[in-house]
């Protein structure tokens, strides 16, 4: 397939596009696998986030993982971490995996708890309108396009790269790389909710970065909603 891309959006997914149950997180995710497996559980995501700061790959965007670009082989290496979490709330290690692998489950399900925000179509359509191809950069899972299509945003999005697909998370530059290289576009905006990955990541290779959803003074340009951006947008091409 060959695209020619004049103006490219590259949109962040979790946070940006979509969410689970309007909280983004690992830790919520984990005590809601417990619902159906562990009825009347006392757990709530506060339980486990102290057990889930490391030990994804995007906790070390600087590593290169090729190793890992094989959804079992990722999905390997992450199994421990969320078991160890289900072993620190108490539940015995054989046990804590069969959590992990359920909670594994219900992540990649998108018909459970993955929502598009609001904003998100309205603000992509009329974006296409104006002349934009999208795509998506995201630190995510080996099933993300999957997650994707479930929530209907394959129709607007023109291209899809997942960190458990090309090994690299953002903001490492080959992260970056793999949108631009593979769509050669004469103008690219990053669009994303991380400070870190989404906008300094972008900015520091020269692509102008637009901060959403939750504001921090590190990025330049901010917008609360995906409308936001569209004005930023057509300001930042009026200029
Ligand atoms: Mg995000």
């Amino acid at each position: 397939m060959t695209l020619t891309v004049d103006r490219l959006l590259i949109w962040d997914f979790d946070g940006t596009l979509a969410h689970r149950r309007g909280e983004t997180g690992w830790s919520i995710l984990l005590a809601e696998a417990l619902d159906a497996e562990e009825p009347g559980h006392a757990h709530s995501g506060d339980t486990f986030r102290p057990h889930l700061r490391d030990g994804f790959p995007w906790h070390q965007p600087e590593v290169a993982h090729p190793e890992l670009c094989e959804p079992e082989a990722w999905w390997a290496s992450v199994r421990p971490v969320l078991s160890r979490a289900y072993e620190a709330a108490g539940y015995a290690p054989a046990r804590a995996l069969e959590l992990a692998d359920a909670a594994r489950r219900l992540y990649v399900d998108p018909q459970v708890g993955w929502a598009l925000f609001d904003d998100t179509l309205p603000a992509l359509a009329r974006l296409t309108e104006a002349g934009w191809t999208h795509a998506i950069l995201s630190n995510h899972v080996p099933e993300l396009r999957q997650i994707v299509a479930g929530l209907g945003l394959d129709e607007v999005v023109a291209f899809i790269s997942c960190s458990a697909e090309t090994g690299y998370e953002k903001p490492h530059a080959q992260a970056y790389a793999s949108v631009l290289d593979a769509l050669r576009p004469a103008e690219a905006w990053m669009v994303g909710d991380n400070v870190v990955a989404d906008v300094l990541g972008a900015e520091e290779l020269g692509i102008p970065a637009v901060l959403v959803r939750r504001p921090d003074p590190r990025a330049a340009r901010y917008a609360d909603t995906l409308a936001g951006v569209e004005r930023l947008l057509g300001d930042a091409v009026v200029a």
